[in-house]
């Protein structure tokens, strides 16, 4: 299948427009031949480009038929790969007739195989120049340790190129989220066709944005889990969670940094929001050890965005040359934006997810009153975290009369003495009601999954509560919601905080409205 040029416009024959040439790959293992023929046929619908034959994977193989099948049958070009264990694959059989397989695919019509830099020279000798015209040779290099510096990685690639290959490849491990930066150094430098991956859940960068640095192709897996590498994503997820094939060179890079980080919707939402105006930027889940060395590797206007999670919201601060005064008195940043000089802009938008929720929540339909509905009220805040000093804050600025319990009391004291508030252990709590009619916001993780069956307060307590909110959103309904509500209760749950906190980051990074109600129907699903 060929690529052609439409008014400037690259797309494959019969598929809808695309911006790049980058192809995707979907790796096909399995058991037998029947069960491959199957799979093909489920990378052609998933909207894979071609299938990379992994041969180590099958339990029986009778060459000829085999590989004549597999060709003849695939719906989409194919790449052989007889993977041996020395290089992570499964096969441990002898050279010769691995490498006999693999001269007898490109013979019967295989568009790609894959040849490793070790096995090369066997493996061209054998050939005697009787290399076919159609079929590519890509020779490939795997490191699962880690990621060598760009100069040594400039010489393998060097070297792959010298061994006659028509594409280059190599894969190595990322141990920090940093080593990609050198790996998209040598691929935009390429002279040569390339394939470069890093392999884990830190070098997952390196597989979504290969065609903004001019990759030849990234691999998408056909369900979730079954890899043939490390850190692969799914072909669905590359297509129509990341916008695969609208990425290029000028597609600006957002993600959200943290540790752990795949838990996050926030990628679902913002690529999501980006599609649907056509908006050239991509986010991504970003996991960072440390932030600081984060941005100073990734330091091009084209990094252009980021949310920022547990646990760097407060490492945050030093990253950034201006912060937004209430980011600076809350001591936490939770958006970072680029500025077109390439400083760092810190802002928290954490604190305005949640308070306009629950004011939301307190005005219910009733017409709006002027000031805050939270004036004069009593406002409990369970934790003194990240999301517990922003929520602090905001509470008071709006005229409420704060309290702060936490598991650790000292935590909760010197909170309170920043805000201005009452400081309580988290063991006090059940007890504390000198008043109905209060306001409680959970902002620990107490009830979120796996333990679904947490609760920060007793049923009991929450009937002093006219209103109670829980920052957690996995389950949106958590058990301290749903006593809540069977006490009598207005709920705001921590869906609400996430669409709220996340209008004012996309507005922010996009310079645009946030589109709301696609936001609610995005997370209303969950
Ligand atoms: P953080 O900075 O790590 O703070 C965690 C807080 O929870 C601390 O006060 C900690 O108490 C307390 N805590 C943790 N485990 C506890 C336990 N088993 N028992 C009692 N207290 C416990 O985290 P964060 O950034 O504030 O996030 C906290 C929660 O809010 C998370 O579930 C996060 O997903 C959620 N959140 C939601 C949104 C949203 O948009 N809905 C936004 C931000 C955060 P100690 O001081 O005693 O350790």
């Amino acid at each position: 299948m060929e690529l052609v040029v439409d008014s400037g416009v690259k797309k494959m024959e019969g598929e809808a427009m695309r911006k790049n040439q980058t192809l995707i790959c979907a790796p096909i293992m399995a058991d037998s031949v029947d069960q491959m023929l199957i799979l093909m046929q489920k990378a052609k619908t998933s909207g894979a480009d071609l299938v990379e034959v992994r041969v180590d994977s099958l339990k029986s193989f009778n060459p000829r038929p085999d590989i004549d099948t597999l060709i003849k049958q695939c719906p989409l070009p194919t790449l052989f790969t007889y993977r041996p264990t020395w290089e992570g694959g499964q096969y441990a059989g002898d050279e010769m007739s691995r490498l006999d397989a693999l001269r007898l695919a490109m013979e019967l019509g295989a568009d790609y195989i894959d040849v490793e830099l070790k096995a090369i020279d066997e493996f061209n000798n054998a050939l005697h120049g009787n290399k076919s015209a159609k079929c590519k040779l890509i020779v490939s290099s795997h490191n699962y340790e880690s990621t060598p510096s760009a100069e040594d990685l400039g010489n393998l690639v060097a070297r792959i190129q010298a061994s006659g290959a028509d594409i280059v490849k190599f894969a190595t491990t990322a141990q920090d989220i940093t080593d990609v930066a050198r790996v998209f150094q040598i691929t935009v430098h390429s002279q040569v066709p390339i394939i470069a991956m890093v392999m884990g859940e830190k070098g997952l960068m390196s597989r979504i944005l290969c065609p903004k640095f001019g990759g030849y192709l990234t691999f998408g897996t056909l369900e979730m889990g079954k890899v043939s590498a490390p850190g692969q994503p799914t072909v669905e997820d590359l297509l129509n969670l990341y916008n695969f094939r609208q990425l290029g060179p000028d597609t600006k890079i957002f993600g959200i940094i943290g540790k752990p980080v795949s838990h996050s919707k926030s990628p679902l939402l913002y690529n999501e929001s980006f599609r649907s105006v056509g908006f050239n930027g991509v986010f991504m889940h970003l996991l960072v050890d440390d932030i600081a060395n984060f941005f100073r590797t990734y330091s091009s206007l084209d990094f252009a965005g980021f949310s920022c999670t547990i646990p760097h919201k407060e490492a945050a601060l030093d990253c950034c040359a201006e912060i937004d005064p209430t980011a600076k008195a809350i001591g936490a940043v939770n958006c970072i934006i680029r500025r077109p000089d390439g400083k760092l802009f810190g802002c928290n938008t954490d604190y305005i997810g949640a308070i306009s929720a629950i004011e939301e929540g307190l005005q219910g339909s009733q017409p709006s009153i002027s000031g805050s509905p939270l004036a004069g009220k009593l406002f409990v805040v369970i934790g003194a975290g990240g999301a517990g000093k922003a929520i602090a804050y905001g509470a008071k600025e709006k005229g409420a009369r704060v309290v702060i319990a936490n598991r650790t009391y000292e935590r909760a004291r010197e909170l309170a003495i920043v805000v201005g508030a009452e400081a309580l252990s988290l063991d006090e709590l059940s007890n504390f009601h000198p008043e109905n009619d209060m306001i409680l916001a959970n902002t620990t993780s107490i009830g979120m999954q796996p333990k679904v069956d947490d609760t920060p307060i007793s049923k009991e307590a929450l009937k002093h509560y006219s209103l109670v909110f829980d920052a957690v959103y996995t389950p949106k309904i958590t058990r301290l919601l749903r006593e809540a509500q069977e006490s009598g209760a207005k709920i705001v749950t921590g869906v609400e905080m996430f669409i709220g906190q996340a209008y004012e980051q996309y507005e922010r990074f996009t310079g645009l409205p946030a589109p709301k109600e696609l936001f609610k129907n995005i997370m209303s699903t969950y």
